[in-house]
């Protein structure tokens, strides 16, 4: 374990130990975090989820230095009177705890709204009342759609960066109308953002706010009817990596024409270490987190997957890796796209001076070998079990 009294931030300045409430501590971004948290510096974590699955290993592990810097709470922030009492114990709060599969703000937009809206209120309002510092997890969905997706197919414009790269102090917010309810998710994180903002404008509070483009990596959502619903649908790493073991084609929503960039979890992380160990420098910053250098569109995304996994499992691809899927039939009615998320990277360059390093080939080669390795053999064994009739 690191040494308290070694540790100095990038102005060379000690780190104290600290006190972190981690609410959504059990997600996949969360369970990531506590890892890097318990082994690679002293402080200690208050973790709220409603579960634990994800964290298991580190709350009951045989490393008992790290057990005993990590105390779970089963807490939903909903309703719970603990919640206060937990942010007074603690230096500094993250908040990770929302609805974020898209695949929920069409079908469950009153759920999706409470969860990134309502529900982190009191979060916000007792961070500020005890002057705590806040890191709010929001979205690269604030942006919505490019001011590029606007002009005509063949415009040159649309090759112009001023038109697509996303920048957290210039770029505006563009949604759907509002029958196009996949824009609940991302209203609500831009309402619960602008809130942040104003109690740190005329109150003081200390925050940063995240917008993590596209993080993926081992322990992302569920693979259904594994260790999540069977009719559940994850976020696309999942939703691949599902098709791929199960020797299906992966559906591409529309086409699948629309752009993302995609960052390993593990690069992310040191981001999000950064800002917890460099307040002067993080404070009252939003902050873009993600790799611009990892773009593809998500058919590429299906093809490398495929290509990959088939590497990785000593399986052969199959003939026909894809299947063309309406957005009408796989996520409903109101389901809308992001066309295209790159993310500027200057503030975060200059504030904290991190960069991603990871391929998009290297990141899934590690997952998809990850994927792999938890899943294959309960796959077989489901498929292989007699459907009852
Ligand atoms: P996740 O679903 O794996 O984690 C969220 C966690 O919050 C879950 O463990 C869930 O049980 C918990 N939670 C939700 N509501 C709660 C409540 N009322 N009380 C207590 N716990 C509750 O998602 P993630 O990918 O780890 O995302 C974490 C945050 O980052 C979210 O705010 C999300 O909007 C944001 N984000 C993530 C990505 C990404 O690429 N993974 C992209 C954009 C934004
Ligand atoms: N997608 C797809 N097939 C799937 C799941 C998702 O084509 O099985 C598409 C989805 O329409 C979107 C992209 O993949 O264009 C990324 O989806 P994800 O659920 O990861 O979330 P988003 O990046 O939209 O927030």
């Amino acid at each position: 374990m690191a040494a308290a009294s070694a540790r100095v931030d990038l102005d060379g300045k000690p780190i104290k130990p600290m006190t972190i409430c981690m609410i959504g501590a059990g997600g996949f971004i969360g369970s990531h975090l506590c890892e890097k948290v318990l082994t690679e510096t002293p402080h200690k974590i208050l973790a709220l989820d409603v579960y634990n699955d994800k964290i298991k290993h580190l709350l009951e592990g045989e490393n008992t230095s790290l057990a005993e810097r990590i105390q779970f709470h089963r807490i939903n922030i909903k309703h719970d009177s603990r919640l206060e009492g937990l942010i007074k114990m603690s230096d500094l709060v993250i908040n990770l705890a929302a609805i974020c599969t898209p695949a929920d703000y069409n079908t469950r937009p009153l759920d999706t709204i409470y969860s990134n809206f309502i529900d982190a209120l009191p979060v916000v309002k007792y961070c500020s009342e005890n002057n705590k510092r806040l890191i709010h997890f929001s979205t690269c969905e604030v942006y919505g759609k490019t001011i590029g997706s606007f002009l005509p197919k063949d415009s040159p414009l649309r090759e112009d960066p001023a038109y697509y790269i996303l920048k957290e102090d210039e770029s505006p917010c563009i949604f759907g109308s509002i029958e196009k309810q996949r824009w609940s998710y991302a209203c609500a994180k831009q309402l619960i953002e602008r809130l942040i903002y104003a109690e740190g404008a005329e109150n003081g509070l200390e925050f940063t706010i995240v917008r993590p483009f596209n993080w993926i990596g081992p322990r992302m959502d569920f693979i259904p009817g594994i260790d999540g619903p069977s009719e559940g649908v994850p976020r696309v790493l999942a939703c691949f990596s599902n098709a791929l073991l199960r020797r299906e084609p992966l559906k591409l929503v529309d086409g699948g024409q629309s752009q993302r960039t995609f960052i390993y979890i593990k690069d992310a992380i040191e981001a999000v270490m950064l800002m917890i160990e460099n307040p002067a420098r993080a404070n009252g910053h939003i902050f873009n987190v993600g790799n611009p250098n990892n773009e593809v569109t998500v058919r590429q995304l299906a093809e490398m997957m495929s290509e990959i996994y088939a590497k990785v499992s000593g399986d052969q691809a199959l003939q026909s890796p894809t299947v063309d899927i309406s957005s009408k039939e796989f996520y409903g009615e109101g389901y809308d796209d992001s066309d295209k998320r790159i993310p500027d990277m200057t503030i975060i360059n200059r504030q904290l001076g991190w960069n991603p390093k990871t391929s998009l080939w290297d990141l899934l080669e590690s997952t998809l070998t990850y994927q792999h390795r938890t899943y294959a053999e309960a796959i077989k064994k489901v498929i292989a079990k007699p459907t009852a009739s």
